[in-house]
């Protein structure tokens, strides 16, 4: 039995949990993501150099997440989520909200949402499923003026929340990591701290991320599959 009733879980997904839901990772094609190069419209200075072209990706990125539906493995990890109660807790470096859809609950963003937006000034954040495609529709805070920009952490920028995800990582008794190349930091560095700290450390994807050292178990196989399977022997 990998997991049981008694273990306290913590769950880190990335965009390869979304795969098979039809939303492109950004490693699988070749360093682009969606056709782009992170630093054209994912970085602080993408949005200072051209905030249109930054929208108009988080538009595009908007519309492919509310045409894609949860997947087997974000159920598999609700329904996980109703078993464990507050000893399951989930980190995800994704931007969609599938694992909310597929009935997730306890779920930190720890790089930002998609439907939310925040302003550049006053740091207002509300939630936003609009398309901002042209410059005259580029939006500005309803109460200061200020230009508004997604609410998503871009490279270069400090993940949410880290004090929440440090304490959740000091109480887990496995860390379970699923679909993540392993090579944006600091979620890279997740399994190294929990395995300081004495927790069984597992990886699922199809193949080996780049920190698959620190890994006690590696379960070579799409989320869909491996995910579900796992959870039914616990
Ligand atoms: P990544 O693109 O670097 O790596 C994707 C990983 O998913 C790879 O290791 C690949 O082997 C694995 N994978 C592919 N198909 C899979 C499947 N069917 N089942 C399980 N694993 C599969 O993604 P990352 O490590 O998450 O880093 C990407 C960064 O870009 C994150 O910071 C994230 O915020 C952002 N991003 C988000 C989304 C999203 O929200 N859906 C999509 C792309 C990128
Ligand atoms: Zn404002």
């Amino acid at each position: 039995m990998l997991i049981t009733a008694n273990d306290r879980l913590f769950v880190l997904t990335g965009a390869g949990i979304s795969a098979e839901s039809g939303l492109a990772t950004f490693r699988g094609s070749g360093g682009l993501w969606n056709g782009y190069r992170v630093e054209e419209v994912a970085t602080p200075e993408a949005w200072q150099h051209d905030p249109l072209l930054v929208w108009r990706f988080y538009s595009m990125r908007r519309r492919d997440a509310l045409a894609a539906q949860p997947n087997a493995a974000h159920l598999a990890l609700a329904s996980y989520e109703q078993q464990l109660g507050d000893r399951f807790y989930l980190c995800t470096q994704n931007v969609d909200d599938l694992h909310e859809r597929a009935g997730s609950v306890r779920v930190h963003h720890m790089h930002g949402t998609l439907f939310q937006s925040r302003c550049t000034r006053c740091d207002r954040v509300f939630p936003d499923q609009s398309f901002y495609e042209s410059a005259a529709a580029l939006p500005a805070c309803s109460s200061c003026g200020a230009p508004v920009r997604p609410h998503i952490v871009w490279f270069g920028e400090i993940p949410l929340d880290m004090d929440a995800i440090d304490r959740q990582l000091n109480r887990a008794t496995v860390l379970l990591v699923v679909g993540t190349s392993g090579s944006v930091y600091p979620a890279a560095g997740f399994v190294h701290i929990a395995r300081q700290r004495g927790a069984c450390t597992i990886y699922i994807g199809p193949e080996e991320p780049l920190n698959n050292g620190a890994f006690d178990q590696i379960l070579l196989g799409a989320a869909t599959e491996a995910l579900p399977a796992l959870l039914l022997h616990a």
